[in-house]
């Protein structure tokens, strides 16, 4: 393994998900749903591949798709997107390491707010970037504009924002993403916007695509994709657009990576994204009685817990049950209470940051969110 990729070994995500096959217990780790997305979204992909969608689409993915992201943009945020400018990547993932490839020189620096989804550090890696974070501080995850302020140096060449961030669950405020854009302004970034939570924003708070703030279209790639908002993870249908030039540059790095996406996934994902708003809104309203479902469980468990405003992921704090290290705590969750969840110590480069905090995702059935409840009671 090179000597940049060394220290990525097997991903958390991986090992907990392996960890909760090997003893059965109730997997709260890995984000991904235990119900699939709309039956007619399932259909309509079955349907794509007897209708002979089976070889390669177009590189930069399916006419109908890239259409559709740009009306979705529309739709949702009155951005005008041209659909030339959408370019459909093997999901946000790709978007984003593809991104990063094609931007970054050797030895530029690229800021994450901290903790940080581990593809933004890989990429950055593969990048022969350097990283430079800004941390959200557990348990209200807010922007620290001095810390962002600072991160940024003449070497900083893109700026990556996640908002709803993975792994806090925090929604960024119009604030926030404001002081975001006049600093991206001011100091000429690029900015890399990963949304792939934008529908999952629960009552009190609004999703805003960094592209819509003054001056931010020109300089802003945003990547999302169909895996959270329709619940089909496993499709690996993403999408990135912005100006011509920047999505260009993705679109070449793009060729080499996984030339092009999978071909069936696509007219489905397009049509799905032309649902109705009630259909957007009844998904992230359920998904909000799930989270406090599991807010309430990790409480009543003796956790302290973030109210997340997004994602389907809360941050409980595990030091108040006399776990310092959440790590380990994630190692014997299963034996201990038949749960398994995903330490943030991981996501960090300070490790002081995320020591005793763990992830729990409530993106699952609410039968199995109260048994995981009952079984986290018993660590109390
Ligand atoms: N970005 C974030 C913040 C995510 O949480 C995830 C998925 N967990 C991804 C990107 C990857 O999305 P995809 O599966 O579409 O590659
Ligand atoms: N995005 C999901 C999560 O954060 C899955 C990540 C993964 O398996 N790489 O849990």
């Amino acid at each position: 393994l090179t000597e940049r990729m060394r220290g990525f070994g097997t991903t958390v995500f991986a090992e907990m998900s392996a960890l909760a096959v090997r003893t059965g217990a109730i997997n709260l780790g890995q984000g991904f749903p235990d119900t699939d997305g709309p039956a007619s979204l399932l259909e309509d992909a079955v349907a794509a591949i007897r209708a002979g969608a089976n070889q390669y689409p177009p590189g930069p993915g399916v006419p109908e798709l890239r259409r559709a992201v740009a009306a979705h943009q529309q739709r949702f945020y009155g951005l005008d997107v041209d659909p030339d400018d959408v370019l459909v990547t093997a999901g946000a993932t790709e978007a984003v390491a593809a991104a990063l490839l094609a931007l970054c020189e050797r030895g530029d620096e690229v800021v994450v707010l901290e903790p940080y989804y581990d593809a933004y550090a890989a990429g950055i890696a593969l990048a022969g970037a350097e990283r430079r974070t800004v941390p959200l501080r557990f348990p209200g995850f807010a922007l620290d504009l001095d810390a962002l302020r600072a991160a940024v140096t003449p070497r900083t060449r893109v700026l990556v924002v996640n908002s709803p961030h993975n792994p806090t669950g925090t929604v960024l405020t119009r604030a926030e993403l404001e002081a975001v854009a006049a600093l991206a302004r001011e100091r000429d970034l690029l900015v890399l916007t990963d949304e792939v939570y934008e529908h999952l924003v629960f009552s009190g708070s609004e999703h805003v695509p960094l592209a819509t703030l003054p001056g931010m279209a020109e300089r802003t790639l945003t990547v999302s994709s169909a895996g959270k908002t329709f619940s089909v993870t496993g499709w690996k249908v993403g999408w990135v657009h912005g100006p011509r030039e920047l999505v260009a540059a993705v679109r070449t790095v793009k060729q080499f990576l996984t030339y092009v996406g999978a071909a069936p996934f696509q007219p489905a994902v397009a049509r799905a994204l032309g649902r109705p708003d009630e259909d957007y809104a009844r998904e992230a309203a359920d998904l909000e009685q799930r989270r406090d479902l599991l807010v309430a469980g990790l409480r009543a468990a003796g956790f302290a817990t973030s109210v997340p405003q997004g994602t389907y992921f809360v941050v409980a704090d595990a030091a108040p049950l006399g776990f310092e290290d959440g790590y380990e705590l994630c190692r014997r969750l299963p034996e201990l209470a038949g749960v398994v969840a995903v330490p943030l110590a991981p996501f960090h480069d300070d490790p002081a940051l995320g020591r005793s905090l763990v992830r729990f995702c409530f993106c699952k059935r609410r039968e199995v969110l109260e048994d995981a409840a009952t079984r986290l009671a018993r660590l109390g």
